[in-house]
């Protein structure tokens, strides 16, 4: 769509921005279970007025802007305050948790240069189960990557696997306080003694669970010891825009002394422009998302968090229950939280997503990974709440529906393709793999039960390459 030459009024450019609005997922309605984070009207109305009201602040500027540095200490004292920081722990506001991790393996990274100048390329250290932000961390950076399997039970982190993968260039290990896809907490006092025992860093990845386990523990649930206050435990992430119910894009990165942060900002006094210090990746950054992170923090409180924590536990509690008498399907470890996975031994998992979002419901598929098999996760946020036997009934009818369609049986031809084309990739396997998977250059699919089950059975470099091929056509 081409610019106006002449500009659309006020009701025009909302009209339009509405209609577009009209074709995404109906996430306000409760019935999206990952990926969103919902306090509901009142808790969102509060962030939104205050987001608002810095949307023009620039926190590049603490100087002209003192409101935002007051802003961002606040939040980060009190964050480490829930999170077993001291009085030496300082942090930062940032985008996600994205760049969170991406400053903790910076500092990890310089404080190496600084402290082990005769390691060359450092190496950090983390379960299968870490998120990808780790990997994309050490593509930006420049550090290797230690890949150690999973305890294929209990999907948390094997503390043996990790010390058998640390060597001399080795600079970080990595706990996730739970890791994303099964919603179970690594077993973090271990791997934090390991890294003290190496003289290595340890960073706790809580971007998604740092909250809603902290705020737990105020309730009486059993939590896992995950947090700074446990020795050798050198830095920690976690999202405020996940279980904290702000708006995006809100992150809080915790360093448990400015000695170690001091590795993460970044100064340059050398060019005609003006002097850069900043302690994180972004430069210009509008102050609205740290004012909606503060607001929603405080209107909360921690009263506020814990009805929201109780609520979703119940609810997650009644949904792993519901999906444990389902006979087809089987809960995947024993979720930390309200985050969790399930697999079918029977049923192709990713037509199972197709049956619940041609529902209405939409969850997210997971592949096959560290020997744990492909399967549907669920992020359990407020505004499900009140959704969950609702869910569970679509859950049933969706089961019934797969298994009428005959099982994994009729995959094998898939699979034959598959093989064949990877036998003989030819001059462009991408076209035809896109096309085997019925995927259309340029657009969003409809359905994604096939497209899944094709990049399930390829080789992860090869869907690498066919995800960036497909994005590459996406934004045109
Ligand atoms: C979401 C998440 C991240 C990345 O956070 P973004 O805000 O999406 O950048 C990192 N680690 C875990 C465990 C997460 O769930």
């Amino acid at each position: 769509m081409p610019l106006p030459p002449v500009g659309l009024s006020k009701e025009q450019v909302l009209a339009t921005l509405r209609a577009y609005k009209a074709h995404d997922a109906p996430w306000l309605e409760g019935r999206v279970m990952a990926g969103v984070y919902d306090p509901g009207p009142a808790v969102a109305e509060v962030g939104k007025a205050a987001y608002t009201e810095f949307l023009s602040e620039n926190a590049l500027y603490p100087n002209l802007y003192p409101s935002l540095l007051k802003l961002e200490t606040d939040t980060v004292r009190s964050i480490a305050d829930w999170l077993g920081g001291g009085p030496q722990t300082v942090g930062n506001f940032t985008s996600g948790g994205t760049e969170s991790i991406l400053l903790a393996v910076k500092a990890a990274r310089d404080w190496a240069r600084a402290h082990k100048p005769q390691v060359q390329t450092p190496e950090m250290v983390l379960c299968i189960t870490a998120h990808p932000a780790f990997h994309k961390a050490a593509h930006y950076l420049g550090l290797k990557v230690q890949i150690t399997p999973m305890n294929p039970t209990t999907f948390r982190a094997d503390v043996e696997a990790m010390r058998q993968a640390i060597n001399e260039n080795t600079v970080l290990l990595v706990g996730s306080a739970p890791c994303y896809s099964h919603g179970v907490v690594d077993p973090i006092p271990e791997i934090a003694a390991l890294a003290q025992e190496k003289g290595v860093l340890c960073h706790v990845d809580a971007c998604v669970g740092g909250l809603h386990l902290s705020v737990m523990r105020t309730l009486g649930f059993s939590v896992p010891a995950f947090d700074l206050s446990i020795p050798g435990v050198t830095s920690l992430s976690t999202d405020l825009h996940k279980y904290g119910y702000a708006a995006k894009n809100a992150s809080v990165i915790l360093y448990h002394s400015p000695a170690l942060r001091r590795f993460a900002l970044y100064a340059n006094a050398r060019t005609t422009g003006y002097a850069v210090i900043n302690p994180t990746v972004l430069s210009s950054k509008s102050g609205g998302p740290l004012a909606g992170a503060w607001a929603t923090l405080h209107f909360l409180g921690l009263q506020g968090y814990q009805q929201i924590v109780s609520e979703v536990q119940r609810a997650t509690e009644r949904l792993l229950a519901g999906i444990a008498a389902i006979p087809e399907l089987q809960v995947l470890g024993k979720p930390d939280m309200c985050m969790f996975a399930f697999s079918s031994a029977h049923l192709n998992v990713f037509e199972l997503e197709d049956a619940l979002s041609s529902r209405g419901w939409f969850v997210q598929a997971q592949f096959s990974a560290g020997g744990g098999p492909a399967n549907l996760h669920l992020s359990v946020n407020r505004s499900n709440v009140p959704h969950v036997e609702d869910f569970l009934t679509a859950l049933q009818e969706s089961v019934a529906e797969v298994k009428r369609g005959g099982g994994l049986d009729h995959l094998e031809s898939l699979r034959q393709e598959v093989a064949q084309l990877l036998q003989n990739p030819g001059p462009d396997p991408f076209t035809r793999i896109a096309a085997l998977a019925g995927l259309v250059p340029g657009q969003m699919p409809t359905g994604f039960a096939r497209i899944n089950t094709l990049l399930e059975l390829l080789p992860d470099e090869l869907v690498e390459s066919l995800l960036v091929e497909y994005v590459n056509s996406l934004y045109r």
